[in-house]
């Protein structure tokens, strides 16, 4: 398996360091993996005026999946908008055909206190977001601002196709097989049509699926419930706005940022794999970064893309290890635990594999 190794900026580096030490020790057990570096976002600015150079991107088609750290810093924010390292991100998405967003969203119980809700409410919450990614009323068009009886008017139009939503759909009921069995598909089939379409095949595929129990919420309700009793939740699938408000929404939960993994898949489980925070400009540089989210992204790599199960499992014990035996970097911190720098934290999650 070709592993494309994307660092980034700022804490990106520092974080992809120890996500490598991690795939070393793989590597040294015997897993067949290769892995190549290169630069995106403001890292590919600087080395090839692009913030998605066109080595970086062969690189990304040629892999069985990539590692991003993160990108972004202050010294890119004035440079014009398509050279911003964001946008190197937004395109290597769209270029690899990344249509399914995984966000979970999963609580150690001992870092419960480290959430804005109780504890007892968020406490070994264990959730997966399924967030389609590519269509919906972000890219839907007719769009724009126009004058209209003489005042302006702003639109968007908000479209899902049959095919994009049964993609979608199948990805969320395979992980949904994969986890608790239980997917619950959020939309507002209540007032839009889109949502109307997106309920109906979201029926059609649950017959390829009996084991799941597939269910329905609006979106509103969706959104209160998961402050309300989030360990309700299992799998939940929803389209690309509602899952952008909720998906945040619900990594808050776990109060950590440091902590929390994602991936973007394609139709063919290739995916990219990166933690949900960005390069953290005001900590870069000082050892003082989480790098889990990035060590769970690989985990999240082995069971999604590698579909070995076993290794994924084995990476999730190894950081589950570390928590449980006190360490913590500077965001998780609490009185009575042991506070270790971002290489400390990565040495650890290798000694408990
Ligand atoms: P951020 O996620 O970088 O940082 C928010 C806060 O969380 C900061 O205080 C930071 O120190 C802390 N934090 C983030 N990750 C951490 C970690 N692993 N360990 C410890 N603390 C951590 O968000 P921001 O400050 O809004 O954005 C900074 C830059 O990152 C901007 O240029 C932004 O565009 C970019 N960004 C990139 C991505 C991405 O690459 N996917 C995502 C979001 C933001």
């Amino acid at each position: 398996m070709k592993i494309a190794v994307l660092p980034g900026d700022g804490i990106g580096p520092e974080i992809v360091a120890q996500a490598v030490k991690v795939l070393d020790v793989l590597k040294s057990d015997g897993a067949k993996i290769e892995m190549e570096t290169a630069a995106i976002g403001g890292a590919g600015y600087d080395a090839a005026g692009d913030p998605l150079p066109e080595a970086t991107l062969k690189l990304a088609r040629e892999a069985d999946a990539v590692l991003l750290g993160a990108v972004g810093g202050p010294q890119y924010d004035t440079l014009d908008r398509p050279l911003r390292p964001e946008r190197g991100l937004l395109r290597i998405r769209k270029e690899l055909n990344l249509f399914a967003n995984l966000r979970p969203a999963l609580l150690y119980p001992e870092l419960a206190s480290a959430s804005s809700l109780k504890p007892e409410v968020v406490s070994g919450l264990d959730l997966m977001i399924v967030r389609e990614l590519t269509g919906d009323v972000y890219f839907g068009q007719p769009r724009g601002i126009e004058i209209r009886n003489g005042e302006r008017v702003g639109f968007n139009t908000m479209l899902y196709s049959e095919s994009e939503v049964r993609r979608v759909a199948h990805v969320a009921f395979g992980i949904a097989m994969k986890r608790g069995k239980k997917l619950c598909s959020v939309e507002k089939a209540n007032v839009l049509e889109c949502s109307e379409l997106w309920k109906e095949v979201m029926i059609e595929v649950s017959k390829d699926y009996p084991e799941v129990e597939l269910s329905h919420m609006y979106v509103d309700n969706a959104a209160m419930q998961l402050i309300r009793a989030p360990k309700q939740f299992d799998t939940m699938v929803t389209g690309n706005i509602f899952g952008d408000i909720l998906s945040d929404a619900a990594s808050m939960l776990s109060g950590s940022i440091g902590m929390l993994p994602s991936a973007s898949l394609d139709e063919n489980n290739k995916g990219m794999y990166e933690p949900i925070h960005g390069s953290a400009p005001d900590i870069s540089g000082k050892n003082l970064a989480n790098p889990l989210a990035t060590i769970l992204s690989v985990a999240m790599m082995y069971r999604y893309t590698f579909a070995d199960l076993a290794t994924a499992d084995r990476i999730e014990g190894a950081v589950k290890k570390v928590i449980a035996q006190g360490l913590r970097t500077g965001d998780i911190w609490t009185e009575g635990t042991q506070k270790v720098s971002c290489s400390e934290m990565g040495d650890a999650v290798v000694k408990a594999l």
